[in-house]
């Protein structure tokens, strides 16, 4: 039987998805499956690893039922997760000692204080800042607080990782291994030698015994084994994070190019090529994808934690909107001359204002305001705080953005990009690609198993096109309300300090 299809594994913090692709990058049929994600304290969230596991199984078999293809016929699997989300777990049994620790969790913003004051030696050698987002301070606060684990770690009973190795250890039967990546994103690996450093393991107080093997994002991750959904032997070939996957889906593989993703978060990276270009505006300098037979890749980065969840929030906490796709509407009839401002940073701020401890606030209510201005606000704060990541990229690039291509799930929302191009003073362009990031893993996996001649081949594979969304709103409205903005960031991150 041909092997003519790649197999995708998109694990996002909201779902996890299965793709099928053929070999012209086409999707064929999928599965999905929401995951849930637990807040047993304030600024805790979690996610149950088992969950994450099984959802896997589950979506493979719905993924290839869809596509009528038979698993003999998958030439290889790409991996694509939510980054820095911490799992530990037991190196004999692959069980998880705890649940994961997501990305968004605060719990160790205590210990980033304390550590403050090595910031420049860890920016220097990660390219990151000193945030409870990253992996490093996850797996020792899992280290310490789960009974046991210290010891059993040093005993070498213990691995840890990110979700793609924890993804490896349950679809190889044991392989311990990362992607680059991934593993940029620990503040546990040198960015300029892309291996884990002995110096920063010491100060985070993580065993470098317990990290995983760190391999370009396309080549060898090991190989199928002991599974009950899938035959042995199928090998796994491509492994990026989320947001380098889809820098990648989107074609944006050379300087200058750049893309934003609204999920859960919103995240901004603009490849750099072979540079590493240290942000002196409060952004990640983090490896981009790179494949076996290329020199390491870069890419700058600003992240938004609050986008899609925002949301989220709207259906699930105030229980006002049924679906996320309302949230348009009801934010269409907020008034667009209204002065309520809302900075949704319900985690904190990352990136470029790195304000851990800071909480979401709602300015300028008056007895006028309505549940949709609020609407509108959350809206129009996402999309503000990407604009002040791109005005950072640019400053630490020292040129203006070519053009912004949008994609992820909120970008679905007409009105949201309306406000976003309105926040901008630009038009921006919604892919054609609402997929971007398990195509880029489909790519990477390709690439990995040599199913293309080459590189160009395989990007010659992607959609172009896209619409775009114009500024509506004037020169004079975005002046008073970039403003209003700055003071509302300003007032939260001082009242939280
Ligand atoms: P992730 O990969 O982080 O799970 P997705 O790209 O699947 O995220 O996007 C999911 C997010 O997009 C959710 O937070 C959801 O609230 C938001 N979302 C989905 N559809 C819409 C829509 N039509 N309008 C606004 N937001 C949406």
């Amino acid at each position: 039987m041909a092997r003519d299809h790649l197999l995708v594994i998109d694990q996002g913090t909201t779902s996890t998805r299965v793709i099928v692709y053929d070999l012209r990058l086409k999707p064929v049929g999928q599965g999905q499956h929401e995951i849930p994600l637990t807040y047993p304290r304030s600024g805790w969230v979690e996610h149950d690893p088992r969950t994450i596991v099984a959802s896997v199984g589950a979506e493979v078999t719905t993924a290839l039922i869809n596509a009528r293809v038979r698993a003999e016929q998958i030439a290889a699997i790409g991996i694509t997760n939510q980054r820095e989300t911490t799992i530990v777990w037991d190196r004999a049994t692959g069980e998880p000692i705890a649940p994961a620790l997501v990305w968004q969790d605060r719990r160790t913003a205590d210990v980033c204080n304390r550590l403050r004051r090595k910031e420049g030696v860890v920016s220097r050698l990660t390219g990151l800042v000193i945030d409870p987002y990253f992996s490093a301070t996850k797996i020792a606060w899992l280290l310490d607080h789960v009974d046991g684990a210290r010891r059993k770690a040093e005993a070498g009973q213990l691995a840890a990782g990110t979700v793609d190795t924890l993804l490896i250890r349950h679809l190889t039967g044991g392989d311990h291994l990362t992607d680059v990546t991934n593993a940029s994103r620990t503040l546990l690996m040198e960015l300029a030698t892309d291996q884990w450093s002995d110096e920063l393991c010491e100060l985070f107080d993580v065993p470098k015994s317990l990290l995983a093997e760190i391999r370009p994002s396309a080549g060898d991750f090991g190989a199928t084994r002991g599974l009950d959904y899938l035959p042995d032997g199928i090998p796994i070939t491509g492994v990026a994070g989320d947001q380098q996957a889809s820098l990648m889906g989107q074609g944006c593989v050379s300087e200058g190019q750049a893309k934003c993703t609204y999920g859960t978060g919103a995240f901004l990276l603009a490849h750099t090529g072979a540079r590493i270009i240290p942000s002196t505006h409060g952004l990640l300098t983090t490896r981009a994808a790179t494949t076996r037979d290329e020199p390491p890749q870069y890419a700058l980065e600003g992240s938004v934690f609050i986008a899609g969840a925002a949301v989220q929030w709207f259906r699930d906490g105030l229980k006002v909107i049924h679906d996320a796709s309302e949230i348009g509407d009801l934010a269409m009839r907020g008034d667009p001359e209204g002065e309520v401002v809302f900075v949704p940073a319900f985690t904190g701020l990352g990136s470029p204002h790195w304000q851990p401890a800071a909480r979401g606030t709602l300015y300028g209510l008056t007895r006028a305001t309505t549940l949709a201005d609020i609407a509108r606000a959350a809206m129009e704060g996402v999309a503000f705080q990407v604009g002040d990541l791109i005005e950072a990229i640019e400053e630490d690039l020292s040129e203006p953005l070519a053009a912004l291509n949008v994609d992820g799930g909120m970008s679905r929302s007409d009105a949201f990009l309306g406000f976003q191009a309105d926040v901008l003073g630009r038009p921006v362009v919604r892919s054609p690609e609402t997929e971007s990031t398990a195509l880029g893993a489909a790519l990477l996996a390709g690439l990995g198993a040599g199913v293309w001649s080459d590189r160009a081949t395989a990007l010659a594979l992607l959609a172009s096109g896209g619409r775009t969304f114009e500024t509506a709103r004037g020169y004079l409205w975005r002046a008073k309300a970039l403003e209003r903005w700055r003071r509302a960031v300003e007032t939260t991150r001082g009242h939280y300090r």
